[in-house]
This record gives structure tokens, sequence and C-alpha cells, in this order.
């Protein structure tokens, strides 16, 4: 069975629920064309309510920038895994890079939020990626393989149905450089190759390895028609319902 290629725009601190409706009634008018991708928005959680009822009865998925992995409690500022399903998020993001260097996500809370939100039925894109000095140190690999296996380690194979990976190097995040394909696609492979010793082979082929960092209209069909890479996440591309469709309409098989 070929993966569906998911596209999902991580819209970070942008946006106010004014500005989220409108930038959803950009993507829906366009969104009818884009027969066979999965389409995602994420806007801040101040925005999910309302971005929640806009897409009611449309093919576009709610999805979240980030969850605690605990259920309930004296938490301060943190929202659940049931709070995020209950308001129509289908999917949470999980260790991007920017929570990793400057909110304190270490390898180790990264799995746990995994295993919490898979626990409670939403679906996870676990973020993983390299520095430029890690990449320059030639530990690309095996720094991408330790965040996989520590995002994991609560995922059994029954459960990664509802994971997504995305691969996006440190370097190419909002900085207009992006990988190259072939070198997103040799990391994609990496991925895919750790992900079957982990989950099996054939769980391993069905999981779906977004890539992220950079992707434009212009770059986007390169990288998404590499054999291992599935779709992408989108940062600054997204804010912009042209763009962001431009890249949903690249990935369309
Ligand atoms: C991101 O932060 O997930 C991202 C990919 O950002 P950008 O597309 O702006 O590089």
């Amino acid at each position: 069975m070929p993966r569906v290629p998911f596209v999902c725009g991580n819209w970070k601190m942008h946006k106010t629920v004014g500005e989220t409706v409108a930038l959803i009634d950009g993507i829906l008018a366009g969104a009818s064309t884009l027969e066979g991708v999965e389409v995602g928005v994420t806007p801040p959680f101040t925005a999910l309510h309302a971005a929640s009822k806009r897409l009611i009865g449309s093919r576009v998925v709610l999805c979240a920038q980030d969850v605690y992995y605990e259920a309930q409690g004296a938490y301060t500022g943190e929202i659940s895994a049931a709070m995020l399903a209950d308001v129509g998020c289908r999917y949470t993001i999980v260790g991007h890079s920017e929570r990793r260097a400057r909110f304190g996500e270490t390898n180790e809370s990264a799995g746990k939020k995994v295993g919490a939100a898979l626990k409670a039925g939403l679906r996870v894109i676990l973020c993983v990626g390299e520095t430029l000095e890690q990449r320059e140190a030639g530990a690309a690999i095996q720094i991408v393989s330790a965040q996989l296996e520590a995002g994991l380690a609560e995922v059994t194979p029954e459960r990664a149905a509802d994971l997504v990976l995305a691969y996006e190097p440190v370097w190419a995040i909002g900085t207009g450089k992006t990988a190259t394909p072939s070198q997103a696609q040799e990391v994609h492979a990496h991925l895919r190759s750790r992900l079957g010793a982990l989950l099996g082979a054939d769980v391993a082929d069905t999981i779906r390895i977004q890539y992220g960092g950079s992707v434009k209209p212009e770059n986007a069909r390169d990288l998404f028609t590499q054999p291992d890479i599935d779709g992408g996440l989108i940062g600054g591309a997204a804010l912009v319902a042209k763009d962001f469709l431009a890249i949903c309409r690249a990935a369309v098989p």
C-alpha cells in the first residue's frame, strides 16, 4: 500500500483567532484539488477551538504544536492530550527543535509525550533533526537515531499506525537553507531502516516521514518525490494560503 503523503503547516506563535479563521478559509478554498494528500494545520492553542469549528466537514485535519504527558493536575501552563482531542485535534507535534532548544524538551520528555498522546487517541508527528554543528561533526545520523529511539520508547508496533515522523534539520528551519533532496533522502532512508529495527520492517514501511526545513513552492516537488519522503512539515510558507496550497499540490501523487 503506498503511503499517503501528509503536508502539515506548523504555524508556531503566529495568528490571532481572526487571522486563523481567515487563513483556514483561504486553505479550504483550494483544498478540493488536493486529492491523495492529507493536509493539516497547526494553529496556536488559543485559536484551536475556532479552527476546529471552521474545519468541521472539511478534509483538513487539526493539529497541536505540543502536548504535556500528564493527564491532568497542577501543571500550570500545560495542556493534556485529552484536552487537545476534546477541542478537535487529530494530531500533535512532539519534540520540535524549537521546543528542544528553547523550552527544555529532551529525548526523554518527548518519548513520554508521544506515549501519552497515543494513549489518549491522538496521532503524533515526532520531530527529529540535527544542528549544523552536529552535521559538520559527522554526527547527524547518530543524533536522529537517538532522538528516534527515545521518542519511540513507549510505542508498540500496534500503535505505530498513529505515528508520523518529521525529519527537520535544525540548520534548515527558518533559514532559507533547505537540505538537498539527496541529503534529506539519505536521512529518511536511515530513519526508515531504524524504524524497521524497532517496530518491524512491515510497520516501518507504512509510517510517513515528513521533511521540514525551508520547504517552499519552488523546492517542494523535488523533495516530496524522493522515495522515503512522504510530505512535509511547513513553517513560514504555511502562513500564506497560496504558498501552502502550492506546497500541498506538489505532494499530490
Ligand atoms: C518548522 O519549524 O517546522 C519548519 C519547517 O519551519 P520552516 O518551514 O519555516 O523552515
